[in-house]
């Protein structure tokens, strides 16, 4: 960190990045941009560092994203899907979760399936993490496999519990680590799970060159944003962080630092409002000054929102989160009404082989749509919503442009756009999601995204490796 016992930032030199397409050196100051030209002198004492003609770009904004579950997430992984569908993502989300955990600390995954990921016992857990104690719990609760570590932990390793009924035995009577009906006994014999670890989340976040966030939960109280607030502060969280609450909140204001955002709504099949309460919802967040973000998933969901709007009108920011299906009926209907769509391009990767199986295919080819959103004059904003899709924006943006699932199938390939584009989608401010981009100019903040390459070289295979240093009111992030 750059910071002088003062608090104050020191000054730092950005030498040899690019631009928007220019060669130049950055002085960033006081957690602005204080100088553009080439050369600039480093002044007395002033930080350089050698940017290797790497683009710099303003850091990039997730309009959509819940931080405390992903904090949560990260030291107990959801391990069903649509986070994990199939073995080698369950090897991966284990050893991340792994590598997010002090010594001898217990991983706790939850949402195991076997007809996802294979059949799972000791062994096969031994060989993903073997040198802390391992528990995962299956997708129904009463079932859990525990790796060796873990068995030897509570007894049941050839220990004094070994002969417990609901403790699984192989042929040759070894104990497979497979156990049932066993969570209140477990329970009383394994430490709770982790407090959730937001710094770990503010630092992989900077990883991916991301430098601010719209947090779409939609609490109920303020203090709910109390932790994300803390972690703010402490500067665990480095990313600006807008908030959204919901109605019970719109006239409420976050506490420092966090930023007040739209009044989040859920339009949902299991919380389907009725339209009068939504109309009123939206009224009231507008007499507040506030836009709303309303979840909308499926057709029927976005028709209902729509037809609160038209009764309740709309204001400058309302906009749609997610926009699963918007078909070209109420792709107009959207675009007269000058409403924003927050979309999660990663979707289509991740989740997109169970949508080609379940959606209803007269919903396929407007799934998750992009382009001709644009196309339409909507403005679209981009967000990975995790850890409901995986948290790095740059395989959103591979996404956007490739439109393929995990397992290759091309999804919507009419709705790909360009890779500067895909990109854009986290280039804007979060009060105006697919509005202006934002710019790395002097007088700025600081908030930067240095890549170790020329940008048409990254974007030509979009990834977060590629994320050289990341500044947050023009302090360093974790350097990669
Ligand atoms: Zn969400």
């Amino acid at each position: 960190m750059w910071a002088d016992p003062g608090g104050r930032r020191v000054s730092l030199l950005l030498r040899d990045v690019v631009v928007e397409g220019r060669l130049v050196d950055v002085r960033v100051s006081d957690g602005t941009i204080a100088a553009i030209g080439r050369p600039l002198d480093p002044a007395p004492g002033e930080e350089v560092v050698d940017g290797g003609r790497g683009a710099l770009l303003p850091g990039l904004h997730d309009h959509h994203i819940h931080l405390v579950a992903l904090a949560a997430a990260e030291r107990a992984p959801f391990v069903g899907p649509p986070a994990v569908n199939d073995g080698d993502q369950l090897t991966v989300a284990l050893r991340r979760a792994d590598t997010a955990l002090g010594d001898g600390e217990w991983l706790g995954a939850i949402g195991y399936h076997e007809s996802v990921s294979g059949p799972l016992d000791r062994w096969r857990l031994d060989a993903l993490v073997e040198t802390r104690p391992v528990r995962v719990q299956h997708r129904s609760g009463a079932e859990w496999v525990l790796n060796s570590r873990a068995l030897a932990a509570v007894g049941l390793d050839g220990g004094e519990h070994s002969d417990r009924p609901g403790v699984e035995r192989d042929e040759a009577g070894r104990v497979t680590g497979r156990l049932r009906g066993l969570d209140r006994w477990l329970g009383d014999r394994m430490p709770p799970a982790p407090a959730p670890d937001l710094a770990a989340v503010g630092r992989r976040l900077s990883r991916y060159g991301v430098t601010g966030v719209t947090d779409a939960t939609p609490v109920m109280s303020l203090d709910d944003l109390g932790p994300v607030a803390a972690a703010a502060t402490r500067g665990d969280l480095p990313q600006r962080i807008t908030v959204t609450g919901g109605p019970r909140l719109a006239t409420a204001a976050p506490p420092a630092p966090l930023a007040r955002g739209p009044v989040k709504l859920v339009v949902a099949d299991y919380a389907q409002p009725a339209h009068a309460d939504l109309v009123r919802w939206i009224g009231a967040a507008h007499e507040a000054g506030r836009p709303v973000a309303v979840h909308c998933v499926t057709r029927p969901g976005l028709a209902l929102a729509l037809a609160a709007w038209d009764e309740a009108g709309v204001l400058a920011g309302d906009r749609i989160e997610h926009g699963s299906v918007v078909p070209p009926d109420l792709r107009a209907r959207v675009a007269a009404h000058g409403l924003v769509i927050v979309t999660q391009p990663g979707f289509v990767l991740e989740r997109g082989d169970r949508y080609l199986a379940e959606v209803h295919p007269g919903d396929l080819p407007h799934l998750y749509p992009c382009r001709s959103l644009i196309e339409a004059g909507i403005p679209v904003g981009g967000s990975t919503d995790a850890p409901f899709g995986h948290p790095d924006p740059w395989r959103a943006i591979a996404t956007a442009v490739e439109r393929r699932t995990i397992d290759g199938a091309p999804l919507g390939v009419r709705e790909a756009v360009a890779p500067e584009r895909a990109l854009a989608l986290f280039l804007t401010s979060p009060d105006a999601p697919g509005g202006m981009l934002r710019r790395v100019t002097v007088g700025a903040p600081a908030d930067l995204c240095l890549l170790d390459a020329p940008l048409s070289r990254v974007l030509e295979e979009p990834s977060s490796s590629h994320v050289a240093l990341t500044l947050h009111e023009g302090v360093m992030g974790p350097r990669n």
